[in-house]
């Protein structure tokens, strides 16, 4: 059980009480995703509702944040909110130049916001939540839970609108049963797909202990590895996988999609009904809408 902790900076949100399915026959609740950009030069993504325009990360800088915005015809002052997953600098970079522009809530817990506050003079309006929580922002309900990653208190989110469901899963070193459980729920999944193991091991750029700390259970998923969470959502609602965060170096595309249908197709699943999407560093994703039939 990790420590609670208290962050004096900004408001705590209030919890949920009870985790209610907001099933709603009547209404999809199709949602919207968009990555903007991801890889280890910085992450973000854009979620839409009907309501509410949220960004998960701002690790890209303001500037990017902006134009790919606006290639999605978004305009800044929409931004209901940013939502962190941790406080790396390629998750959290832009923060301080977006928020010198725009006063744009920011959604993390306490030792996240605490993190990112002490090597920052630039106030923020902090939105604090435990890890663990429920909460809403506008009519997107949102689920936390942690993730081990080499950060103070990386998390995990699942992201609901009506019946449809969004899972985010970014840097980790291994998928906890509690994380593969969470977005087991998911219609579509954003999951890191590192690095291939061997080209990995092969490469001559990185040293050995930068090598150990990615493959570590603190570090990130190989492709193996999210083709094994992939493989364990079979039978779920899982229709689309986005891929995310490779490793220029040490991992493809091609390899990522092979690599993790391969391990689809020795589970036993169908490749023909699970979309697979790999999201690039320097170009923004299609819209994908959450829920939609493939
Ligand atoms: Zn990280
Ligand atoms: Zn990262």
């Amino acid at each position: 059980m990790r420590a609670q902790a208290t962050f004096d900076g900004g408001a705590y949100i209030f919890p949920l009480a009870a985790w209610q399915d907001r099933g709603d026959a009547a209404s999809s609740g199709m949602f919207f995703v968009t990555i903007l950009g991801s890889g280890s030069a910085g992450n973000c993504a854009l979620v839409e509702t009907p309501k509410t325009r949220l960004l998960i990360d701002a690790g890209l800088s303001a500037m990017q944040t902006r134009q790919r915005l606006a290639l999605c015809g978004v305009n800044p002052l929409e931004i209901d909110g940013i939502l962190l997953t941790h406080e790396h600098g390629d998750h959290a970079g832009g923060l301080d130049v977006w928020c010198k522009q725009f006063h744009t809530p920011v959604y993390a817990n306490a030792l996240t916001a605490e993190s990112l506050r002490r090597q920052s003079t630039v106030p923020k309006d902090w939105r604090v939540f435990v890890t663990g929580s429920d909460f809403q922002i506008k009519d997107l309900a949102i689920q936390t839970f942690s993730v081990p990653h080499d950060a103070m208190d990386p998390a995990g989110f699942v992201l609901h609108h009506g019946r449809e469901a969004l899972g985010f899963l970014t840097d980790l070193g291994f998928a906890t049963k509690l994380a593969c459980e969470r977005v087991r729920q998911a219609h579509t999944l954003v999951i890191e797909a590192n690095h291939d193991e061997k080209l990995l091991q092969a490469d001559t750029k990185r040293p050995w202990s930068t090598k150990q700390r990615i493959m570590s259970r603190h570090g990130h998923l190989s492709n193996d590895a999210t083709g094994g969470v992939l493989a364990g959502m079979l039978g779920g609602n899982l229709i689309r996988a986005v891929l995310g965060h490779l490793s220029r170096d040490c991992n493809s595309p091609e390899i990522a999609t092979e690599t993790t249908r391969r391990h689809v197709a020795d589970a036993g699943g169908d490749n023909s009904k699970l979309e697979v999407f790999v999201a690039m560093q320097k170009e923004i994703s299609p819209r994908f809408a959450v829920g939609a039939v493939a």
